[in-house]
């Protein structure tokens, strides 16, 4: 397949191009777009052939719903049963990374919600994303525009490397400004349960909504009696090709151990900015400041797709701490490394 490519700056959107975008969508072809997560891999919501081409795209199992894309929070109406913590959530986080997901109406066929008897909701704030959706006048149903397999796109490079040859349309709109998919929370009721966390944080939702709570499978292996190194289907999801390790312990000592790493082996490290200087100048990816969590955010699965396309037999990464965004990173980080966390000691210093 030939697919076309959109250059569209999201500055100057070009309204010929994003037309002419959303006119393959409307006629039930695939094209991925920016949003301020991630890049998006966009279908009609409403057209179950054109859901269904998506999960043939990305090699993705059908029973793993997709997330439908609006223009306006109350466009919702039209394709789940809303209610007030909807518009509660709505009026502090939306057009926004937050992802709702409440029950589904007969609008949005089966094949999207993998059979659910729920949707997930979201309102991109990205002007592309947003542009696009309005263009098409349906909902457009997207997950991230990836490889099942592989890490979600932060730039149109990765969108391009992942699927070039296999949808109808590319649009090229500059790097993702959050860089990790949308926080996805469950309303029950009064309650809301944080299904997968994102740049709209724990602390935030609880300023809407006062019994928040987090699903275990956030910080959790789900099966206990798993092997640390052997990667569950569940986490290969996001995992690269070489093992990915998490260290944790003093500051000091987890630069003495990348030191005796980099003498020891063919290792690529996500280190900090700071470390820059202290660490041999091979392999290394710089992930950001220390405490700058967003920057780190921004940069953590173009990082993971670097470090898996350099030659090296373990990929070393600090583990984050859980507050605020560092637990999405936490969450996302812990997949990749299929839970495989050292904590570093003076003792186990020696031994390496
Ligand atoms: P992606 O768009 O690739 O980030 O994937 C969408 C995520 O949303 C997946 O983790 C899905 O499991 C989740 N999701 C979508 N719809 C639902 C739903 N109705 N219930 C629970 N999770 C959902
Ligand atoms: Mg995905």
């Amino acid at each position: 397949m030939n697919t076309k490519i959109f250059d569209i700056s999201p500055e100057v959107i070009d309204s010929s191009l994003l037309l002419e975008a959303a006119k393959i969508i409307k006629c039930g072809g695939l094209v991925a777009f920016p949003t301020e997560t991630v890049y998006g891999l966009g279908a009609d919501a409403t057209d179950a052939q054109a859901a269904e081409k998506i999960y043939a795209a990305k090699g993705r199992p059908s029973d793993n719903p997709l997330i439908i894309h609006i223009a306006s929070p109350e466009d919702a109406d039209r394709y789940a049963y809303t209610d007030e913590l909807y518009y509660a959530l709505a009026r502090a986080f939306m057009p926004g990374p937050l992802t709702v997901i409440m029950k589904k109406k007969d609008t949005v066929p089966e094949s999207v919600t993998g059979g659910l008897d729920t949707v997930a909701v979201r309102c991109p704030s990205h002007p592309i994303a947003s542009e696009l959706i309005r263009e098409c006048g349906v909902a457009i149903a997207a997950p991230s525009a990836n490889l099942s397999g592989s890490p979600s796109p932060t730039t149109a490079a990765h969108v391009i490397s992942d699927l070039d040859g296999i949808i109808d349309g590319i649009i090229c709109g500059g790097e993702c400004e959050i860089g990790l998919e949308s926080t996805i929370v469950k309303i029950d009721g009064d309650k809301l349960t944080l299904l997968r966390p994102g740049a709209i944080t724990a602390d935030a939702l609880r300023c809407v909504c006062d019994n928040v709570e987090i699903a275990a499978s956030v910080t959790e292996a789900l099966a206990e009696n798993e092997r640390p190194l052997s990667p569950g289907m569940k986490y290969r999801h996001y995992a690269p090709s070489v093992p990915l390790v998490l260290l944790e312990g003093e500051p000091d000592y987890i630069l003495t151990f990348l030191h005796n790493a980099q003498n020891a082996e063919r290792c690529a490290i996500l280190c900090y900015h700071e470390e820059l200087d202290e660490l041999r100048c091979e392999r290394l990816i710089d992930i950001g400041a220390q405490d700058d969590l967003a920057t780190q955010a921004q940069r953590l699965f173009a990082a993971l797709r670097r470090a898996d396309e350099l030659e090296c037999d373990v990929i070393y990464a600090h583990l984050p701490c859980k507050d605020g965004i560092g637990l999405a990173l936490y969450n996302r980080l812990i997949r990749a490394a299929a839970h495989t966390v050292l904590h570093v000691t003076r003792d186990n210093l020696k031994h390496h």
